[in-house]
């Protein structure tokens, strides 16, 4: 094909042309939830597209993953483009499954129909052949990092080494060959433009506590127990007490929920169970505050004489941002939505495995908006399939033609890039956080 400028013209077109097909794909996975490590269904979807577009893929990558290859027309570098399986679990949302729940109030179904149209793009004949590299286009499961109970069970089994998608891809070796990724993710702040890039992201460790008492009649002995509820709820007071020490540059978010809160009503709870993250902008401010949890649940079942469990894991690690893949992603979401559309986003709260692979790869994470109400709430919608799917998966595909096309910017992007960690580094960090001690309050 022609000059660089006629190719992307072309890609233009062709995501619009595939658009339809991706956006109706995104409305059957939305119909169709299914929460990390159980997205079976959604992958055979994915891998369903990929053999409609005449793609080789592997399947069942950490479970459920799908990764299509791309051959250009040339050698060169090898971008990934992914998107994000799997679901919430939001109880009242109208997309709910009404048996589990699950829920894609995330948006991660428009994710994989921004993959897709992409690919189905970049897959054409000309396209490919004016490639000077390769693309592999990813389904990733697990982003949201939920269900510890359910994940450690297949930790257990050997099905998992970590709980997040990324990190055990990253294990497997299945982004071994990548150069560069880039996954756009869904939004809901208009504000922001159609199009937002450049945010950070905080860390994040994971932690299940299990506070463990001595069951009794409720009514009749309740001096013969001792009650693991009033532990927990110490612990989330002490917890609370420990706020105001938080400092506002490290981003501190630390929020337990109950997910077994005792068996029977008419017994003293003698086995609850408490699920937390401790997020940061660094890995020292989390260390900071996770010391602080720690006291804070040991507390708890000093105070009642509980024993509790605390088992803590690898989540994600902090965002940083690759400014030179950014500016080419920049230009290319201008030609798509417009100058004025495409805005510097601001920091998130929030964790993503995304962070982790900054730290591995030339990676970035943009945003696309078409969403409405609350991210993870039950009134999250995407109202513009167009912004969320299509708009992506063109500034995507524009991007990938700037890294690939003869002449084009991956090698630099490569070249300047200063991983902060090697593979191995990475996946020694991650196991270091793993750690489980059993504090005996009643000893103490
Ligand atoms: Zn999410
Ligand atoms: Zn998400």
């Amino acid at each position: 094909m022609q000059d660089r400028s006629a190719i992307k013209k072309r890609v233009q077109e062709l995501v619009d042309q595939y658009a339809p097909k991706a956006i109706d794909l995104a409305r059957d996975i939305l119909a169709h939830p299914e929460t990390g490590f159980r997205e079976f269904r959604t992958a055979t979807v994915v891998g369903e597209f990929f053999d409609y577009l005449g793609l080789p893929h592997r399947d069942s990558l950490a479970m459920t993953g799908v990764r299509a290859d791309l051959t250009g027309g040339a050698p060169g570098p090898r971008v990934a483009v992914m998107g994000e399986l799997d679901s919430l679990i939001v109880p009242g949302h109208p997309f709910a499954d009404p048996n589990t729940q699950f829920a894609h109030a995330c948006g991660h179904h428009t994710q994989i129909g921004s993959m897709l149209a992409a690919a189905a793009a970049l897959a054409d004949p000309d396209v490919r052949e004016s490639l000077h590299g390769n693309v592999a286009f990813m389904a990733v499961p697990a982003e949201e990092y939920i269900e510890l109970e359910y994940r450690q069970t297949l930790v257990e089994q050997g099905k998992l080494e970590f709980m997040g998608g990324k990190a055990e891809l990253v294990k497997l070796g299945v982004f071994d060959d990548i150069d560069i990724t880039m996954l756009t993710h869904s939004s809901t702040n208009a504000a922001e433009g159609k199009i937002a890039y450049g945010s950070i992201n905080n860390g994040a460790i994971a932690k299940e506590a299990r506070f463990i008492g001595v069951q009794a009649h409720a009514g009749s002995a309740p001096h013969r127990g001792v009650n693991a509820l009033q532990a927990a709820t110490l612990a989330m007071a002490a917890i609370n007490a420990n706020r105001e020490t938080f400092q506002d540059q490290d981003s501190i978010r630390v929020h337990p929920i109950i997910t077994h809160g005792g068996d029977v009503v008419n017994a003293v709870p003698a086995n609850v169970r408490m699920e937390m993250f401790v997020r940061g902008r660094n890995l020292d401010a989390i260390a900071d505050a996770d010391r602080k949890v720690e006291r804070a649940l040991k507390a708890g079942a000093l105070a009642v004489g509980a024993k509790v469990e605390l088992s803590t894991y690898a989540a994600y690690l902090p965002m940083t941002l690759n400014e030179e893949l950014l500016e080419i992603f920049r230009r290319n979401a201008e030609i798509v939505v417009g100058k004025n559309e495409v805005h510097r986003a601001g920091p998130r709260g929030s964790s993503t495995d995304m962070g982790d692979l900054t730290h591995l790869l030339p990676t970035i994470q943009p945003y696309a908006t078409g969403c409405t109400g609350t991210v993870h709430g039950a009134d999250f919608l995407v109202e513009d399939y167009q912004a969320a799917v299509a708009n992506p998966a063109a500034a995507m595909a524009l991007t990938v033609i700037d890294l690939l096309a003869e002449g084009g910017e991956a090698r630099s992007v490569i070249d300047n890039f200063q991983p902060a960690l090697t593979k191995n580094a990475y996946l020694a960090l991650q196991r270091s956080f793993n750690r489980r001690q059993l504090f005996d309050g009643g000893a103490a």
